[in-house]
């Protein structure tokens, strides 16, 4: 096996860019002090602080006093969720999607056992919503609209122009979760003016884990999720994450400088890692729209392969990728963004999500190509589906506990 991981699970995480890397040296060496601090060294750390927020101020263009830095897109999340339902209390009503992150889904499922009622908007087979349903069920006493930029597992954009209109019409704040949109697609919040809150993380593109943003526009508002203390003008308590801080703008400075060119190249990888699998092997499919789509994702749905042991031989070749299931207490969950979208529990089962990045290699492709199909020719000769399309018990007893939970939600 050779050292360096064959890796296309870059919506899990990105590895940090060498300018990124350059940002944080003089930091570590001589920028340690706190922030915080009058002194004039802890002052150098507050000013690198403030150069970052304008670089991320930048790469969204709105303005460095909308943003907070945080631990990352969880805590982003969260504190975007809280504020808004702060912000309008009279109001007891949440929507969202079945397909969002759990940092999203989680919380406002924990808040619909809190006294909310919640709403989460079905997505059809290609992934997308149903503006029509976001339609009917908003009214005047919705808090919040909570809906992805573009999701995780399959890359699917959402109307988040059209989603963030409606919102308004009904005077319901709209928060957007970004992180897979930063770095991949171009954030201009002066474009989307109907966006309260906006969130990101560091990982996602080159930046450090550990340190995001969190987009709060002027007038919508703020409750910190963190108390004690007097950090980010009052907004979060805790000493600021300088390293992951400088990191982030550095990561956004390249991503303003760039974007064009980085996506184009993850388009053009991904595009030829999915024509090559298409070629070389039958019984797939893609799973999700091909067209509003992020340019570096693809989850392809292998029919009648068994998925842990396809993520099993690919990590025995050193190939890094997610799966649509995820081992939790000892069964394989199918993923609830394939279940939400529909998609057959024989393809779910044996899914598998390639991200590429803005690094990835022609030549990676073609090694990851040519070592997946040669897998899963082996798998499909041992199938344990066989050929008569059954699926396995257990991924059958996990799929009709989400479909209860969605008759309950109903
Ligand atoms: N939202 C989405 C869409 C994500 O993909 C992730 C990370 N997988 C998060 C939120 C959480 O981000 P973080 O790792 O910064 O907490």
């Amino acid at each position: 096996m050779s050292d360096q991981p064959i890796y296309f699970d870059n919506n899990s995480t990105t590895f940090p860019a060498p300018e990124t890397v350059e940002a944080i040296l003089p930091v570590i060496g001589e920028g340690w002090g706190n922030p915080s601090s009058t002194h004039s060294f802890g002052q150098k750390a507050r000013h690198e602080i403030e150069k970052a927020r304008e670089a991320v101020a930048r790469m969204l263009n709105c303005t460095p006093a909308e943003l907070v830095f945080n631990s990352g897109a969880t805590e982003g999340n969260n504190t975007a969720i809280y504020s808004a339902l702060e912000g309008l209390p009279e109001r007891k009503h949440i929507i969202t999607t079945r397909t969002e992150h759990a940092s999203v889904l989680e919380v406002v499922r924990y808040l619909g056992d809190s006294g909310y009622r919640v709403t989460e908007l079905s997505v059809d087979r290609l992934g997308h919503i149903d503006l029509d349903e976001l339609r009917n069920e908003i009214s005047g006493d919705t808090a919040l609209v909570s809906l992805m930029w573009a999701n995780n597992e399959t890359g699917v954009i959402s109307p988040i122009s059209a989603a963030g209109d409606i919102a308004k019409q009904f005077g319901a704040l709209f928060h957007v979760d970004a992180v897979q949109a930063a770095g991949k697609l171009n954030i201009d919040l002066t474009e989307h003016a109907a966006i309260d809150y906006l969130t990101i993380s560091a990982h996602k593109f080159h930046g450090l884990k550990g340190t995001g943003a969190l987009f709060v526009r002027k007038d919508a508002g703020y409750t910190p999720l963190l108390r004690g203390g007097h950090h980010e003008s009052g907004r979060r308590a805790g000493t600021e994450a300088v390293l992951g801080i400088v990191a982030l703008g550095a990561a956004a400075r390249m991503v303003s400088a760039r974007l064009g060119e980085y996506a184009t190249h993850m388009q053009t990888m991904r595009d030829r890692l999915q024509h090559s699998l298409l070629n070389t092997l039958d019984d797939i499919v893609i799973n999700g729209d091909q067209h509003d789509r992020l340019p570096n994702t693809v989850n392809v749905g292998f029919k009648y392969i068994d998925g842990e042991a396809l993520l099993m031989m690919m990590d025995a070749e050193n190939i890094c990728v997610s799966a649509g299931s995820a081992c939790k207490s000892g069964s394989m969950e199918p993923s609830h963004v394939l279940l939400a979208m529909n998609v057959p529990l024989s393809a779910i089962h044996g899914s598998v999500r390639f991200c590429t990045s803005r690094y990835t290699s022609a030549e990676e492709v073609d090694e990851l190509v040519q070592k997946t199909a040669k897998i899963v020719k082996r798998l499909g000769e041992m199938s344990p589906f066989g050929h008569d399309h059954k699926p396995a018990s257990h991924t059958h007893e996990a799929m009709q506990r989400h479909r209860d939970y969605f008759a309950q939600a109903k």
